[in-house]
């Protein structure tokens, strides 16, 4: 296995800068997956990178590609020379929400990232579930989102997840048609007996 590769960003916006423990926002072989393909790594070595990084500085969310790359190199290497680095973290579920209300003007990938944060922020950190659970306008605003990404996800397996989660059991099916891997398989399962909780599927597949 090679050395894993960490990167500090800076944010567009304030040049606050942060560390990622991976350029991609793909599980490692040991992180635990949910239907949802949000996942969770073991250990502190490595921490999923989020599809959009939450500024600490100037509130504003930005995305991965969008910073700026200002070092690369081991996780040793970075913390030595960067002691006080911040590890990128997403924005919680109420800065998303803010974040969405905010920008006017979004680009589709940018859209879907802040989104697919929020849905993850709402179902998998405890400030979410709370505010899913007591807020009515959030619960509101969590479904439309829901409904949104729908509209704007290509791809099958996350559409069909998003149409389960939303209680579209026959669209849900429908999307996973042509797909015929392990995830597809347990997503149609749950589908079949219209359950639309988001559920562990073990460690990465
Ligand atoms: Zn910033």
């Amino acid at each position: 296995m090679t050395e894993p590769q960490y990167a500090v960003l800076e944010c567009p916006e304030c040049g606050e800068q942060y560390i990622i423990s991976s350029p991609t926002d793909s599980p490692s072989e040991t992180a635990t997956l949910f239907s949802d393909g949000y996942f969770i790594e073991d250990g502190n070595i490595h921490w999923r990178t989020p599809l959009v990084i939450g500024c600490v500085t100037c509130e504003l969310g930005f995305m991965p590609v969008k910073g700026k790359q200002i070092a690369f190199g081991t996780l040793d290497e970075l913390l030595e020379k960067f002691p006080n680095i911040k590890k990128a973290m997403a924005p919680t579920a109420g800065t998303l929400v803010l974040d969405l209300r905010a920008r006017l003007h979004m680009e589709l990938d940018e859209e879907v990232a802040i989104r697919r944060e929020l849905w993850y922020a709402s179902q998998h950190t405890s400030k979410g579930c709370e505010l899913l659970e007591r807020n009515k306008k959030f619960e509101a605003f969590y479904q439309q989102n829901l409904l949104r990404l729908i509209e704007c996800v290509q791809l099958p397996v996350l559409k069909a997840e998003l149409n389960r989660q939303a209680g579209m059991f026959d669209q849900c099916l429908n999307c996973l048609e042509n797909e015929t891997d392990s995830m597809a398989t347990l997503i149609a399962q749950q589908a079949k007996v219209e359950n639309t909780g988001v559920f562990k599927v073990s460690n990465a597949i």
